[in-house]
């Protein structure tokens, strides 16, 4: 493929055709000779605007310097004493929207592919050997980290960077929060994700699954025992249409179909025996980063059709680009300004179709966006699975066992916006418990501000 100057230097990437079958990752990243190409197309600018757009600062001129002279090693050591999780952001973080969009070279031409960039970098690890760290000289004190997502192993990976002894807690029996039961291997395959969590636990974090905090384990017992306490569970409660039928056989929450094919390796079928059923057509209702996630998966799972819809327009989708393009490209129908309205389904209580109604576009809501509004006009989907996802909220759990935390009425933890510190004193929160559903590198800048409220706390630097 040529390579232009004024464009990104394209991703190679499985074949569409191929790859709508195959949980494989569709994105391949770059070899050394195109990185460094991609590199030198950064203008090394006196004020780098795209590091400001980046909420855990990466040093991204630095970076794109490095490696365009080739110090891999280096370029990564960089970007790891800010990010723990590299591999990870270079492959799902909305660049577009953030440090990308922010980039002096968009102005007139594509801007820097800085994502492909760190996930080379990250990559180049994986497949040349991990590189060293330094720790300090370890502290006493014990920090506790309730949730192992991006905003969880960032607060520990900093705090163990800073010396102290730091566990974390996960309820569910493999660690990664959304990066493991949500965001499926052809995006972020779990290899990836193992290795990461391995490079933290070599540092000396140390993870325990299987622990409910507010059930297994008290707040109160934790705080008897860890000078601090971060709370990063996420908003992992799914929200429904509430509509008639939703509660037929064949109907998913995203959170349960993705949980099915990613954490209990249903995509692995039938070497791991947990079959998820996509039947012949499965439409999903939503046009997230979820919902795309879901509708492709429904395809890799082997639905002849899969549908989205979408109660306002492509304009209002909040999905990344990169997502959506990949959806269409691997023939993804998407039928805009149409909403369910009904389930229905056959004699043994499968679900059989949807009754969906048209929407127009009103004046705007409280997000901002073009409120969607009923046209009246209706008409019916057949569909053997439907998916809903439509958003989620903070798991209540801690909360309702803890009742001196106070929340927000959506149940968001309410936190000081500079330490995040909540209600409780030495109990601390980011990340999707306390913005609500967000992304990945946004949970990992609140673990990062917490790590630092906590040092300063206990060690008063
Ligand atoms: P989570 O990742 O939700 O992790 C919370 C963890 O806490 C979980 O492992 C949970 O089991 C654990 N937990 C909860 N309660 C307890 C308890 N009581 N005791 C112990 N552990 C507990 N963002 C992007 O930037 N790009 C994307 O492409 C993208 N795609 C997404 C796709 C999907 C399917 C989903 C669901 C989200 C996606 N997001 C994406 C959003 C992003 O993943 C989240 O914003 C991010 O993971 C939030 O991180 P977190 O650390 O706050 O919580
Ligand atoms: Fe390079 Fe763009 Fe950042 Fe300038 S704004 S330093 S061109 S990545």
């Amino acid at each position: 493929m040529p390579i232009k100057p004024s464009r990104k230097t394209p991703m190679p990437m499985l074949d569409p055709v191929e790859r709508r079958r195959l949980f494989q990752e569709v994105n391949q990243g770059y070899d050394a000779p195109r990185a460094r190409f991609e590199a030198t197309r950064c203008l090394e600018c006196q004020s780098p605007a795209c590091e400001q757009g980046c909420p855990v600062l990466v040093p991204i001129r630095k970076m794109s310097r490095l490696i365009a002279e080739g110090q891999f090693e280096d370029a990564l050591r960089a970007v790891k004493e800010v990010n723990s999780l590299p591999a990870v952001c270079g492959r799902v973080c909305p660049q577009e929207s953030q440090c990308e969009k922010h980039c002096h070279l968009g102005k007139r031409f594509r801007p820097v592919g800085i994502g492909f960039l760190e996930r080379f970098l990250a990559d180049w690890e994986i497949e040349n050997g991990r590189i060293r760290e330094e720790l300090p000289e370890p502290r006493p004190e014990k920090v506790a980290i309730v949730g192992s997502g991006p905003s969880g192993l960032t607060c520990a990976g900093d705090l163990v960077r800073l010396g102290y002894r730091v566990k974390v807690f996960e309820a569910l029996h493999e660690a990664g929060g959304v990066l493991r039961y949500g965001i499926p291997e052809f995006r972020l395959p779990n290899r990836v994700l193992d290795f990461e969590i391995e490079g933290l636990k070599r540092l000396g974090v140390e993870i325990e699954c299987n622990v409910v905090v507010g059930r297994t384990v008290t707040l109160d017992e934790l705080l008897g025992e860890y000078a601090a306490v971060f709370l990063g569970t996420g908003a992992g409660l799914p929200s429904f249409l509430k509509i008639p039928g939703e509660n037929l056989t064949g109907v998913y929450s995203s959170n349960e179909f993705l949980t099915r094919v990613n954490l209990m390796r249903g995509y692995r079928f039938p070497e791991y025996d947990t079959p998820v059923r996509a039947g012949r057509r499965t439409v999903v209702v939503g046009a997230g980063n979820v919902a795309m996630d879901s509708v492709r998966s429904a395809l890799r799972l082997g639905a002849d059709e899969a549908v989205i819809v979408y109660r306002r327009t492509i304009k209002e989708m909040t999905a990344r680009v990169e997502e959506y393009e990949h959806a269409v490209e691997e023939g993804v129908e998407f039928n805009w300004l149409t909403t369910p309205i009904r389930v229905y389904g056959d004699e043994r209580g499968w679900v059989k179709g949807i009754e969906l109604e048209r929407m127009k576009l009103g004046e705007p809501d409280a997000s901002g966006r073009a409120r969607p509004v009923p046209t009246g006009e209706t008409f019916t989907m057949e569909c053997d699975t439907f998916v809903v996802a439509i958003g989620t909220s903070p798991n209540p759990l801690i909360a309702a066992y803890t009742p001196e935390l106070k929340t927000q009425s959506w149940g968001g933890l309410i936190v000081n916006e500079e330490t995040g510190e909540t209600s409780k004193e030495r109990v601390y929160a980011a990340g999707d418990i306390v913005t609500g559903s967000a992304t990945v590198i946004e949970a990992a800048g609140g673990g990062k501000k917490v790590a630092a409220a906590i040092h300063k706390r206990i060690s008063g630097e």
